[in-house]
């Protein structure tokens, strides 16, 4: 008996960007994961969507993982969502899929299991492709730590000489701007990079905003109406 699990990319704000493939593919499941099932039932509704659906989250408890692994070894199609995007940049969805590769290697060996991509929108790919910054080659780092590490990490984003991405709160991003600004405007010398922040993208609000880090924080300053939603901050050599 052969089985598949469907790792499937969803919007990340706007309903309609999601492709045929996974419409179709999301349909044909026996089950569908997701982060939160009330988010992809918003996703459900728009597309006339009606199969089951199960939570899964970062603490979903062994058992649970368990129960997806006896589905599929019964044959069962399963999918994978997460509330946005493309699964496990920066979501859950990584860990399971960990999971299932790890226990059932023999079956993925054998054929018996397919793990297949639905590719999809990514917060990290529709910035990158709108920022218009250098991303041959880029470092993405998913959030920053709160506290352990993050300082090293400021370090490295401003020592660094590859375009550097990560992703940010509305809790945070006036924090993260001020510490970008003390990096790169330090007594001893000024730092020339550009940030890039991405807002709400492909949502009503969506809006880009690029300069020095002490120009995009006057931004954010003079406009705290828009220090809300959710964010990507690139930051890239001038
Ligand atoms: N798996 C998702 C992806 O492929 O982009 C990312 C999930 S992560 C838990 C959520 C973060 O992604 C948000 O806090 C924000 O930084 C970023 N994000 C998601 N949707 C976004 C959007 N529409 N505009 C800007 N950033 C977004």
């Amino acid at each position: 008996m052969s089985s598949t699990l469907s790792i499937i990319g969803t919007p990340i704000g706007n309903l309609e960007d999601i492709t045929l493939r996974a419409l179709k593919v999301l349909a044909s499941s026996d089950l569908v994961l997701c982060e939160d099932t009330r988010m992809t039932k918003r996703l459900f509704d728009r597309h006339n969507i009606k199969v089951p659906t199960k939570s899964y989250h970062m603490h979903s408890k062994i058992s649970r993982v368990d129960e997806i692994i006896t589905l599929l070894k019964e044959g069962k199609h399963i999918s994978l969502v997460s509330d946005a995007g493309t699964p496990g940049i920066s979501d859950p969805g990584a860990e399971l899929v960990s999971r299932i590769r790890k226990e059932c290697a023999q079956e993925i060996m054998s054929g018996k299991l397919k793990i297949e991509a639905i590719p999809g929108p990514s917060a990290l790919t529709s910035a990158l492709s709108i920022a218009g910054v250098q991303c041959a080659d880029f470092t993405f780092l998913g959030f920053l730590p709160h506290k352990k590490g993050r300082e090293t990490l400021f370090k490295e984003i401003t020592d660094s000489e590859r375009t550097m991405v990560f992703y940010e709160s509305p809790h945070r991003i006036m924090k993260t701007l001020d510490s970008l600004v003390e990096h790169f405007n330090s007594p001893k010398e000024f730092v020339a990079r550009k940030v890039t922040i991405c807002r709400e993208l492909t949502k009503i609000f969506e809006e880009v905003v690029a300069g020095t880090a002490v120009e995009v924080k006057k931004y954010f300053e003079e406009h705290s109406d828009k220090v809300k939603g959710e964010f990507v901050v690139i930051v890239c050599r001038e």
